[in-house]
C-alpha cells in the first residue's frame, strides 16, 4: 500500500472532523525559555523537523543543518508524520533562565517508536548521546514509564540544542515534553487514574462475563470476553503499558503483539457479532462473508509472529477496517430485520469504531493528537464495552421473556389437551360403566324371560340365607316347572312356547308379589324361586298359592289362552344349620320329581318324600 499516495486523499475526506478537532497551529519560535515557575513545557510548539529519507545522516551533519536554517516547523496537525522508512530529526533549543541548575524529564508521550536518538548539545559545544525505544529492552529506559524518557541536565543560563532522531516501522508520532521532576510525577499519577479507570471497567466486565459464560454456558459471553481481551491488549500495546508490565523483556513481543492483538480482537468481535446478531438465522450470505474474515483474522493472528512488524501491521489495519465495516453492516442489517437488541449492539459499535478511526487518523498523520484522538480507542471501547455488556444482558432478558411465553403457551396447550385428555377418559370411563352395568344385568338375567338366571340364584343365596336369619325366618326354595310343555310347543309351535315361558315367569313374580323373593330360570321350562317363609306350612303354602294361580286361569300368548298347570317342589333351609345351594336344590328337585309322580298339577315338600 502506498501510504504517501493515500494520505492526501484521507486528510481531504477527514478535513471536517480535523477541524472540530484540531487544536489550533503551534506558534514557531526557535527557542524554548525556562524560567522560574515553568514546570512542564510542550515542545511541539516550539520544534522543528527535518526528514533523513535514507536514514544515514549523523548527528553532527544534522546540527550543522539546524545551524544552517534548514530545519522545518512542524505540520499543523502535529508531529504525525504516518508510516515511513526514513529517519526523523526533530530539534528545539531551551534556554534555562530559573535562576538554579535544572534536571527535566524528555518524555516522547507515544510509546510505539522502535529506535530513539537524543543529542544535547551545550554551549561548550559538548555533545551528549542517549538512546531509547521499544527495540531496547524497558529497563534501559531513564524513568521506567510507559513512555520512552530521557533525563536532561540544564545549567543556570545555559542554552542546550534538543535533536531527537526517531526510526520505526510503525508510524511515527513524534509529542515531546519535558517536564520537571514534580510535574512529570503529578502527570503520571493522573494518567494512572485514568487508565485504572480504563482497565478497571474492561477487567470488571471481563470477569463478569467470564462467570456469567461459565454458569450460563452461552458462548456468546466467551466471545465477548475474548474481545475484551483483544481490545485491552490492543490498547495495552499501543499506550505502552503491555511492554512495561507484560513483556517488558522482550522488545520483539512489544512490537509483534501489536498486530496479532489487533487480529485476535477482530477475530472475537467477528466472532461474537455473528452470533450475538445470530447471522446464521437472519443473513446466511452475511454469515459467510463473516466466516471469510474469521478465516484471515486467523491467519494474520498466526502470521504476524512471522511476518515483519510492518507489513503486519499494516496488512492488521488495512483488514480491520472492511471488518469493523463489515459488523456495522451486519448490525444495520439485524436492525432493519426488527432484531431489538442489535441496536445497542450497533451504537456500541459505532462509537468504537469512530474512536478507532480518530485513533488511526493520528497514526497515519491526518487528524491532530488531542486528548480525543489519542485516546480515541480506549475512550470508545470503554463505551462500546459498557453498551454491549448491557446488550448481552438485554439479549438474556429478551431470551428469557421468549422463553418463558413459549412455556406458558406450552403450559397451556397442554392443560387444554390434558382438560380435553380428562373429558375424553371420564366419558370413556362413563360409557365403561354403563356398559359394565348392562353387562352384569345380562350376566343376571335370562334373555328370554327377563327373570333371574340361575348364576344370580348362586350369588344371592348366601345374601338371602343372612337376611332370613337377621329377620328370624327361613328360606324356601321353590322348583317349579310347567306340565306338559312339551305339547305346547308341539301345539303352538315354539315361538309361542317361548311367549308362554316369558307369561310363566310374569305370573310367578305378580303372584309372589314379594321383592325379597329371587324368581330365576333354571332351565327349559322350570323356574327356581327363592323366597323368605316362616316355616313348613307358610313355604308349602306359598307354592300352593302359586300352583292354584296357573291353575286358575290361562295364560294369554299370541292372542291365544293357554291353560297350564304347574308341578312345584319345595325345600325348607334353617338359615342356623344351611346347606350348600347344590344340595338344597337337589331336595327340592327330589320334591318335584315326587310332584309330578303324584300326577303333576301338584306341589310336593321334600319334607315329605323322606
Ligand atoms: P313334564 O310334564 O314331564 O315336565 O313334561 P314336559 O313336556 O313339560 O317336559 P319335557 O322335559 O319332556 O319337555 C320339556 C320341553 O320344553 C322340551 C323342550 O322342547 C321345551 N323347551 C325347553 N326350553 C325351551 C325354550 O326355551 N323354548 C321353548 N319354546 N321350548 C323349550
Ligand atoms: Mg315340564
Ligand atoms: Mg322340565
Amino acid at each position: 500500500m502506498d501510504l504517501k499516495r493515500v494520505e492526501p486523499v484521507a486528510r481531504w475526506c477527514v478535513a471536517a472532523l480535523a477541524l472540530a478537532l484540531s487544536v489550533s497551529a503551534p506558534a514557531w519560535s526557535t527557542q524554548t525559555h525556562i524560567d522560574q515557575a515553568t514546570t512542564k513545557i510542550d515542545l511541539r510548539d516550539d520544534s522543528t523537523w527535518l526528514l533523513d529519507e535514507h536514514a544515514d545522516q549523523s548527528a553532527e551533519a544534522m546540527f550543522e543543518r539546524v545551524d544552517a536554517g534548514s530545519f522545518r516547523p512542524l505540520p499543523a496537525n502535529g508531529p504525525a508524520f504516518g508510516f515511513h522508512d526514513g529517519a526523523f530529526w526533530l530539534h528545539s533549543s531551551v534556554l534555562n533562565r530559573s535562576g538554579a541548575d535544572q534536571r527535566w524529564l524528555l518524555v516522547l508521550s507515544y510509546a510505539l517508536i522502535d529506535s530513539l536518538d537524543l543529542y544535547l548539545r551545550y554551549p561548550d559545544g559538548r555533545i551528549e548521546h542517549q538512546v531509547s525505544g521499544d527495540t531496547l529492552s524497558f529497563a534501559a529506559r531513564a524513568v521506567r514509564y510507559r513512555h520512552p524518557n530521557f533525563w536532561v541536565d540544564i545549567g543556570n543560563g545555559e542554552d542546550v540544542d534538543l535533536l531527537l532522531r526517531a526510526q520505526s516501522r510503525s508510524s511515527i508520532q513524534l509529542p515531546l515534553m519535558i517536564y520537571s521532576p514534580t510535574a512529570f510525577a503529578e502527570m503520571a499519577h493522573r494518567t494512572q487514574l485514568g487508565l485504572g479507570i480504563y482497565y478497571g471497567i474492561l477487567l470488571g466486565l471481563l470477569l463478569y462475563n467470564l462467570i456469567l459464560w461459565l454458569s450460563l454456558r452461552d458462548a456468546n459471553h466467551l466471545w465477548y470476553v475474548l474481545h475484551l481481551t483483544g481490545i485491552g491488549l490492543i490498547s495495552a500495546c499501543i499506550y505502552g503499558l503491555a511492554f512495561e508490565w507484560l513483556w517488558p523483556q522482550s522488545p520483539w513481543l512489544a512490537n509483534q503483539s501489536v498486530p496479532m492483538a489487533i487480529a485476535l480482537a477482530q477475530l472475537a468481535m467477528q466472532q461474537f457479532a455473528r452470533r450475538f446478531l445470530d447471522l446464521r438465522r437472519i443473513w446466511p450470505i452475511g454469515d459467510r462473508v463473516a466466516q471469510g474474515f474469521l478465516a484471515l483474522y486467523a491467519v494474520l493472528a498466526i502470521a504476524a509472529l512471522a511476518l515483519p512488524y510492518r507489513t503486519a501491521v499494516l496488512i492488521g489495519t488495512a483488514l480491520v477496517f472492511p471488518g469493523v465495516v463489515f459488523i456495522l453492516i451486519e448490525g444495520i442489517y439485524a436492525t432493519r430485520h426488527g432484531y431489538r437488541a442489535a441496536r445497542l449492539f450497533l451504537l456500541s459499535w459505532s462509537i468504537l469504531l469512530l474512536g478507532s478511526v480518530a485513533y488511526a487518523m493520528v497514526s497515519f498523520g491526518v487528524l491532530p493528537k488531542t486528548l480525543l484522538t489519542e485516546y480515541g480507542i480506549q475512550i470508545g471501547s470503554t463505551f462500546e464495552m459498557l453498551g454491549l455488556s448491557f446488550a448481552l444482558a438485554y439479549r438474556y432478558v429478551a431470551l428469557r421473556s421468549e422463553n418463558e411465553r413459549i412455556i406458558q403457551s406450552a403450559r397451556n396447550q397442554l392443560e387444554q389437551r390434558v382438560a380435553e385428555r380428562t373429558g375424553e377418559l371420564q366419558s370413556a370411563l362413563e360409557q365403561l360403566a354403563d356398559a359394565n352395568a348392562r353387562l352384569r344385568q345380562l350376566n343376571r338375567h335370562d334373555p328370554l324371560t327377563g327373570a333371574y338366571n340361575r348364576s344370580h340364584v348362586s350369588e344371592s343365596y348366601e345374601c338371602m340365607l343372612k337376611q332370613v336369619q337377621y329377620d328370624q325366618q327361613h328360606l324356601g326354595i321353590l322348583i317349579v316347572d310347567v306340565d306338559h310343555f312339551k305339547s305346547i310347543n308341539d301345539s303352538y309351535g315354539h315361538l309361542a312356547g317361548d311367549e308362554c315361558l316369558r307369561e310363566v315367569a310374569m305370573r310367578i313374580k305378580t303372584t309372589l308379589h314379594d321383592e325379597r323373593c329371587v324368581v330365576a330360570r333354571f332351565s327349559g321350562e322350570e323356574f327356581v324361586i327363592l323366597s323368605p317363609c316362616i316355616d313348613w306350612n307358610d313355604l308349602c303354602a306359598i307354592g300352593e298359592h302359586l300352583r292354584q294361580q296357573f291353575a286358575a286361569s290361562p295364560l294369554v300368548c299370541q292372542g291365544m289362552a293357554m291353560t297350564i298347570s304347574v308341578s312345584i317342589g319345595v325345600h325348607l333351609i334353617d338359615p342356623h344349620a344351611p346347606e350348600p345351594l347344590d344340595r338344597a336344590l337337589t331336595f327340592a328337585d327330589h320334591a318335584l320329581t315326587a310332584a309330578k309322580k303324584a300326577g303333576r298339577n301338584s306341589v310336593m315338600g321334600s319334607n315329605a318324600i323322606g
